[in-house]
């Protein structure tokens, strides 16, 4: 049987994640050191660090923000923009624009900022989300690449140093205590946290008719060239207390766009409104580690006190893990068709990466599924 962490709703099974003697979870315990944090010194803290990057009499940004157009990068923005900088907001395509997506990222530039969107080659870009959802189990793989990526390469290119990450992940969501402390964001950092899942981008070269030509966005700058150009990125999650809902409130009233309705497999209108394939992304983590994004949103709510953990509870078994089969409205076989799959290939897939200690199978190994197409968990979240 699987344990939960005691305060929150997160599973012994998510990579990363530790317990204390009490049962509270890393991701717990890393909140919790917040509230000992000295907001007023650590926005001190931000102008000085940033005051060392400003570019001199004007001739160049001062920094860079990484954006989707989400409603986390609009508040990365609009506090950039606050604190009296001047940023460059630089875009690494997502995989699947969708609609509202595309506005709120339009709307990124009406925040009062230059705006670089880089669009990597689609046609490419599709074969790899098929590529790493069939060998990983992870479709996103190319956009999480894509995002650390882009924008590094776009300081280097145009000598703006510095680049002013969102939150850490490690943080909010648990890791190793070394990582959840830091404030910084290098390859180091990217390539145990970013969410590679063990393949490297120059380990495509050669498969599937892959070629280095075709991948050139997706590689991280050599140590030579960030060296050169000194890039630093930072986590304004270190400096300014970070919360989701929070974000979203001032997005909104920064002319970022919720969704209509709660999204598919969440229990929020806005987040993760870009992508389409997002949902079959969350899906998998549900596949292999028994928890999907309603459990990240609910736990968020609960350390802040927002919500109850029974309601918590509640409200992430009747959500978490469903499949997925629309994603913003969006029918599953139209997802699947833009990256050359069908729905009968796509369930192998799911089987092929379902936590057979998780879920119930049948005698043969396969995963039992019910009417509407949902696994049947052996745990129950309690
Ligand atoms: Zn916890």
């Amino acid at each position: 049987m699987i344990r939960f962490c005691r305060r929150c709703l997160y599973p012994e099974t998510k990579p990363d994640l530790w317990f204390d003697e009490r049962g509270v979870c890393s991701a717990c315990l890393g909140f919790e050191g917040r509230k000992e944090v000295d907001w007023e010194e650590r926005r001190k803290e931000f102008i000085e660090v940033t005051a060392r990057y400003r570019a001199q009499d004007g001739g160049n940004y001062d920094c860079i923000v990484p954006v989707s157009g989400g409603k986390d990068s609009t508040y990365q923005v609009v506090r950039c923009v606050q604190m009296g900088l001047t940023p460059l907001a630089v875009t690494g395509m997502t995989d699947s624009l969708s609609d509202i997506g595309r506005r709120n990222l339009d709307n990124i530039a009406e925040l009062g900022v230059d705006h670089v969107e880089v669009t990597l080659n689609p046609v490419v870009r599709r074969r790899l989300n098929r590529l790493a959802l069939t060998e990983i189990g992870d479709i996103s793989w190319p956009e999480h690449i894509a995002i650390f990526t882009v924008p590094v390469r776009m300081a280097v290119k145009l000598d703006v140093p510095l680049i002013v990450w969102g939150e850490n992940s490690q943080n909010e969501y648990g890791g190793p205590a070394t990582a959840q402390d830091n404030s910084v964001l290098n390859r180091r950092w990217l390539e145990e946290f970013g969410g590679l899942l063990g393949l490297r981008v120059t380990d495509l070269i050669g498969l599937d008719g892959f070629e280095r030509r075709h991948l050139v966005q997706y590689f991280y700058p050599s140590d030579v060239e960030l060296e050169a150009a000194g890039v630093t990125g930072l986590f304004l999650g270190y400096y300014f207390p970070w919360d989701g809902y929070q974000n979203a409130l001032i997005a909104q009233g920064f002319g970022f766009e919720t969704f209509p309705t709660t999204v598919e497999g969440s229990l929020a209108n806005y987040e993760n409104l870009d992508n389409y394939q997002t949902g079959i992304h969350d899906y998998f983590k549900y596949l292999k580690y028994g928890f999907g994004r309603a459990t990240d949103i609910a736990n968020n709510h609960v350390r802040r006190g927002r919500l109850s953990r029974e309601d918590a509870v509640a409200l992430v078994k009747r959500h978490d893990g469903k499949f997925p089969w629309t994603y913003l409205g969006r029918p599953i076989a139209e997802i699947l068709a833009e990256i050359d799959m069908t729905l009968d290939e796509f369930r192998l897939i799911c089987d092929r990466f379902t936590n057979k200690r998780l879920f119930k199978i049948d005698n043969r190994g396969k995963p039992l599924r019910d009417r509407d197409g949902n696994l049947m968990p052996l745990f129950e979240l309690n």
